[in-house]
């Protein structure tokens, strides 16, 4: 536990001495092109706009440029994921309970809706109209981010953590949306407490929750060697293996926000060690920085994906990229509701990957 301590404290000491002033540059807004849409204007569209009654049904309803207008719909608008640790008074890394509740209850009341990583990777953005998505994550595999304990025999999640916390907003906000993804180490120690190591992870495997790498032992990948990195990376995959035979993590989080060395930088997300492969989707650095483009973006970076630090603490964290949204709110992601097509004035079309636009996976709808 001594170690644990000192490790997490060595964790805070070296990033919070690492720079973290915002560059204007990652702030300023993605260049708008005012060229004329290349894909057929679709008048109208059908969706499934949730019912605002409290009964669960749902209408269908066309919608229209004016609808689109309405709720300012931009689907290539900025997405943040929000990079959190654990649940103590320890600023600007960790936060405490009352302030992870906060920053949730602001979320929800400014209309944004959590969404899954899967969601975040695959631009399949299942949130209703008018709303904002944001995805969670949580570093360092703690015991304050996630444990179980035992009641009356049974495994039940610790309402003090951050996943206890998020469970319980959810039963009192159920159309807030439950996700986060969860990045850890080669260790059986992991979200200590009541439990397995695999029955910690069951647990959140079967709440929803999803696991990603965050390299065997924290240690700062831009320093190693190319064999070293492979290593660092491949054996937290090797253990997930352990675990469960057919199952791959998506999302490495680089610790200290700290890439391979640009000369073999593409085994930050593909490689091989110890006969195991991994295939990662994207990388995540830590904030503060931007912009916070979702996945279809040209511009987005599978090896650097930026992240906000969930802090109020200084310039660029969360409470500041709060405010930074409500007073340029045209940045923004803004869904129609349906996750299957991709909405945009027609001024950002250029916006959109040249991948996205020539499958057929999404229907690009511009108004
Ligand atoms: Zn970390």
């Amino acid at each position: 536990m001594i170690k644990k301590i000192f490790f997490v404290m060595m964790v805070v000491i070296i990033v919070a001495t690492s720079s973290c002033s915002v560059k204007e540059a990652d702030l300023t807004p993605v260049t708008e092109k005012t060229q004329p849409p290349k894909t057929t204007k679709e008048q109208e569209q059908t969706t499934t706009v949730q019912s605002t009654t409290a009964e669960t049904t749902t209408t269908t309803k066309k919608l229209t440029d004016s609808d689109y207008e309405e709720y300012k719909v931009n689907e290539i608008g900025h997405i943040m994921v929000v990079m959190y640790h654990g649940i103590m008074n320890n600023p600007p890394y960790h936060v405490t309970k009352d302030e992870f509740r906060e920053d949730l209850q602001y979320m929800y009341d400014h209309g944004y809706r959590l969404i899954t990583l899967d969601e975040f990777l695959s631009g399949k953005i299942n949130v209703p109209i008018g709303t904002t998505p944001i995805h969670l994550t949580f570093d360092d595999g703690l015991n304050t981010t996630f444990a179980l304990k035992e009641v009356d025999g049974e495994l039940v999640v610790d309402e003090n953590t951050a996943i206890g916390i998020i469970e319980d907003f959810v039963k009192e906000h159920p159309d807030f949306g439950k996700a986060a993804s969860l990045y850890f180490h080669d260790t059986t120690e992991n979200f200590e407490g009541a439990g397995t190591d695999k029955e910690r992870f069951d647990w959140l495997l079967e709440h929803g929750y999803e696991l990603g790498n965050h390299t065997a032992t924290h240690d700062n990948l831009s320093t190693l060697s190319k064999e070293n990195c492979l290593k660092e990376i491949g054996s937290v995959e090797e253990y997930v293996l352990s675990l469960y035979p057919d199952f791959h993590m998506r999302a490495i989080a680089y610790p200290f926000g700290a890439r391979p060395d640009e000369s073999f930088m593409d085994i930050a997300l593909d490689g091989q060690y110890n006969g195991v492969s991994y295939s990662y989707e994207v990388g995540f650095r830590e904030g503060p920085s931007g912009p916070f483009l979702p996945i279809i973006h040209k511009d987005f970076s599978k090896y650097n994906a930026p992240r906000v630090r969930g802090s109020k603490g200084a310039d660029g964290d969360l409470w500041w990229y709060f405010d930074y949204y409500e007073n340029n709110d045209y940045l923004k992601y803004i869904s129609d509701g349906n996750p299957n097509t991709v909405v945009v004035k027609e001024n950002k079309l250029d916006n959109i990957s040249e991948e996205v636009r020539a499958s057929d996976e999404f229907e690009i709808i511009t108004y």
